[in-house]
C-alpha cells in the first residue's frame, strides 16, 4: 500500500449494493419476490456486502433484509407519516449543527452513511453537502458557553476521514468548556474495519470524555469482527453503549430482543434506549404500538438484568427530552 492509497474501509465500502438487480441476483430472489422491491426510491439502496451476505436468499423475511431492502410498501402514502417527523430543521443554529437539549448539541458532520436504513427519520434531512468546512460550526461552539457536549451524527460521522476527524478532535482539544464528545454511528455494524489504528489512535490521543453510541437492532447484526472491532475501543477506556429502534417485522418480540441485549452485553455493549418508530413517511409497515412495546421492555425486566434493559423513549418535536416511555 503506498502513502496516498485509500484505507481498507474505503475499498470496502465501494463494494456496497447500490443497484436493486444486483442485490436481487446475489440474494437469488424469485421473478415473483422481485415484484416487492421498489426500483427507486428517493432515498436510494444502500447495503454493505458483510450484511448482504447474512440475509437468508429467496425470502423476504429476513431482519437484515427488511431494515436495507427498499420495498413497495415503502411508497405508500400513510396519513401522520411526514417528511420531517423531528422538525430538527427549526434547531438549526449553523448549517452542520442542531441546538435541542440543554448542554449538548449535534453536529451532522455529514450527509453519508454505510448504510441506508429505510426507517432513517433523517432520510429527507436537507444535509448541507456543499463543503467539509466546519470553521462557522466550530466558532458557534467556542462562543456558547452552555455547551459542554458535543455529538457527532449525520449521516454517519465515520463517513468522514481520518484526517477530517484528526481536525474536529484538535479544534475540540482547544475548547475548555467541552467536556465530553459523543459519537453516534451504525459504520461498526456494516464496515468494522472502519476503526482502523488510525482512528483509534484519534481517540487515544483526545483530551474529552469520548462516548461511542452505536446502533443496531437484532443480534444477527453483530458478529465476531464487529464486536472485535468495538472492544478496540472499550480497551481505550471509552463507554460502548447502543440505541435501537423497534421495528415491526425485525425484532418486534420477545425472544429477538431478549438475544440482542444479551449479545451486547456480553460484547461489554450496554443496550441505552429502544426508540419507538419516529412517523416519517415510507415507513408505516414498521409500525409498533406503545402498548406493545411497553410488553416487551417488560418481558425484558423480567429475564435479564436491570442494565441490560434498554429505555423504551420517544422523541417529540420541541421537547427539551426524550419522552421515557418505560
Ligand atoms: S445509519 Fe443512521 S443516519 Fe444513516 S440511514 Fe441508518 S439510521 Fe439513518
Amino acid at each position: 500500500m503506498t502513502l496516498n492509497s485509500p484505507p481498507l474501509w474505503r475499498k470496502i465500502q465501494k463494494e456496497n449494493f447500490t443497484h436493486w438487480e444486483k442485490l436481487a441476483d446475489f440474494l437469488k430472489l424469485s421473478e415473483t419476490l422481485r415484484k416487492s422491491l421498489a426500483l427507486g426510491p428517493r432515498f436510494p439502496l444502500n447495503l454493505p456486502r458483510r450484511l448482504a451476505e447474512k440475509i437468508e436468499k429467496n425470502t423476504l423475511d429476513d431482519p437484515i433484509f427488511k431494515q436495507f431492502v427498499p420495498l413497495q410498501e415503502e411508497l405508500l402514502k400513510t396519513s401522520g407519516y411526514v417528511e420531517e417527523p423531528l422538525q430538527d430543521t427549526t434547531f438549526r443554529k449553523t448549517k452542520k449543527l442542531l441546538h435541542k437539549y440543554e448542554g449538548r448539541a449535534l453536529l451532522l458532520a455529514t450527509s453519508a452513511c454505510a448504510m441506508h436504513c429505510r426507517f432513517c427519520f433523517r432520510k429527507n434531512f436537507p444535509y448541507e453537502t456543499e463543503t467539509l468546512d466546519f470553521t462557522q460550526d466550530l466558532n458557534h461552539i467556542v462562543q456558547d458557553k452552555t455547551l459542554n457536549e458535543i455529538i457527532l451524527s449525520g449521516g454517519d460521522p465515520l463517513s468522514l476521514s481520518n484526517p477530517q476527524l484528526d481536525s474536529l478532535f484538535q479544534a475540540f482539544d482547544t475548547m475548555p468548556h467541552i467536556k465530553k464528545v459523543r459519537f453516534h454511528t451504525r459504520f461498526p455494524i456494516g464496515i468494522p474495519e472502519r476503526i482502523d489504528i488510525s482512528f483509534l489512535e484519534i481517540l487515544k490521543n483526545s483530551s474529552k470524555q469520548i462516548i461511542f453510541i452505536i446502533h443496531c437492532n437484532h443480534p444477527k447484526e453483530l458478529d465476531k469482527d464487529v464486536l472485535s472491532a468495538l472492544k478496540k475501543i472499550q480497551k481505550l477506556g471509552i463507554p460502548v453503549l447502543n440505541q435501537a429502534v423497534l421495528l415491526q417485522g425485525v425484532n418486534d418480540d420477545e425472544q429477538t430482543l431478549l438475544e440482542l441485549s444479551e449479545a451486547l452485553v456480553q460484547g461489554g455493549v450496554l443496550p441505552y434506549y429502544l426508540h419507538v418508530l419516529d412517523l416519517v413517511e415510507g415507513s408505516a409497515h414498521f409500525f409498533v404500538s406503545d402498548e406493545r412495546a411497553r410488553e416487551l421492555i417488560q418481558y425484558l425486566q423480567k429475564h435479564t438484568s436491570g442494565y441490560a434493559v434498554p429505555r423504551l423513549v420517544r422523541e417529540v418535536p420541541g421537547a427539551l427530552s426524550k419522552q421515557i416511555l418505560i
